[in-house]
């Protein structure tokens, strides 16, 4: 059947950005720089500014944002690098690409966040950095995990793939620790027309190296002259133009995913249980996530009533193939969640009513 309300409709987020996203890109297509053109720099500014940090660098994508923020920090082999189980593979997968060895830690029973005293437990002697993942639009514990990190001498590493916008005691990511690594993913919160990500930083030092490393390790006074073996990672002019015309809709967007999630959370049936929010953050919801018991008759009723669903993630990334012998053992918090976890509909265009109509569909639901 078609979908009454689909989990994420794309195509109506961006029906009243038409006219100006048509004006960013004949704008590229007329001056034809399509690397390194003037919009990269201005969105580099722009976002910065919305970070309320100093510095920003666009490049390929989020998983690469990670990458290079690890290898910029010179983490590589023989470091480990504490990361929360509950997260996208592309946390790990960026820990794997720079070297290093990702060490999976559980995550906080309220809201899914990595658990600082976990990540305390888990420091050796190896330990490089600990990644701070903001899933679901919330920002994990940044005020213990910075003060954890320069208590044991590590970086603190912000996966912020989730989180454009979001705040904890004020502030935002990037601001927290070395830097913070952004996904301009089609569906995230701040979304490419295709792949893009950016670091943003307040150290100049870091962001040039990574700017380097970027851009095949060329050397900011002398195009011709490689300085360090580097790869491609850069954030094209047509994404970048389409980016600075979606960032001045981000705080509206943004808005609009709390106002949908407070409904939901008050018309939820109540088996159906929000991901708390932890008083100190101010999140944007990327997700709207419940947890729910017997979730297969859950989906089944939301399939049969046309109503989009996802995980974020069943399957906990110490359990994936190509991860699981970096388990040190369960991670019961997490595994526990996994059967739990249930994303529901929700992108800035929905109407109040659709979350109604979810919650109704809900409340049917024999449970
Ligand atoms: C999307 C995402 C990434 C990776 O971003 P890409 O741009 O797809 O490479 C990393 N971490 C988290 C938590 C994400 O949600």
């Amino acid at each position: 059947m078609t979908q009454t309300v689909p989990f994420l409709d794309l195509a109506a987020v961006h029906l009243d950005l038409r006219d100006d996203l048509d004006v960013a890109w004949k704008e590229v297509l007329a001056h034809g720089r399509f690397i390194g053109g003037p919009e990269v720099a201005s969105f580099e500014a722009e976002f910065a500014a919305h970070c309320e940090v100093a510095h920003c660098v666009g490049v390929g994508n989020g998983t690469d944002a990670l990458e290079l923020i690890l290898a910029g920090l010179g983490i590589g082999p023989g470091d480990e690098v504490i990361v929360p189980a509950n997260t996208f593979v592309a946390t790990v997968e960026a820990v794997c690409a720079a070297g290093a060895r990702p060490r999976f830690v559980d995550v906080r029973p309220d809201t899914l966040l990595v658990d600082p005293a976990a990540v305390e437990a888990a420091i050796t002697p190896r330990t490089a950095a600990v990644v701070a993942v903001h899933l679901y639009g919330q920002m994990a514990d940044v005020d213990a995990l910075s003060r954890l990190a320069s208590r044991h001498g590590i970086a603190l590493v912000e996966d912020a793939a989730q989180a454009h916008g979001a705040r904890y005691l004020g502030r935002r990511p990037g601001g927290w620790g070395a830097a913070a690594g952004f996904s301009f993913y089609p569906g995230k919160n701040l979304g490419a027309l295709g792949d893009g990500g950016a670091v943003v930083s307040d150290d100049p030092a870091l962001v040039g190296r990574i700017r380097r490393l970027a851009d095949h390790g060329r050397s900011p006074d002398d195009r011709y002259v490689h300085e360090v073996s580097g790869r491609n990672s850069r954030l094209d002019t047509i994404q970048a133009a389409a980016l600075r015309v979606k960032l001045a809709h981000l705080d509206r967007m943004n808005a609009a995913r709390v106002a949908l999630v407070e409904r939901y959370r008050q018309n939820l049936p109540s088996w159906c249980v929000p991901v708390a929010r932890d008083p100190a953050a101010e999140p944007v919801y990327h997700l709207a996530v419940v947890q729910v018991p017997d979730r297969p008759t859950v989906t089944s009723a939301l399939d049969a009533n046309g109503i989009g669903w996802g995980l974020h993630y069943p399957v906990p990334c110490h359990r994936q193939p190509p991860f699981a012998r970096y388990a040190d053992g369960p991670l019961p918090v997490v595994e526990e969640a996994a059967e739990r976890i249930l994303s529901l509909p929700l992108s800035p265009g929905m109407a109040p009513e659709q979350v109604d109509l979810v919650c109704e569909v809900l409340h049917d639901v024999p449970i």
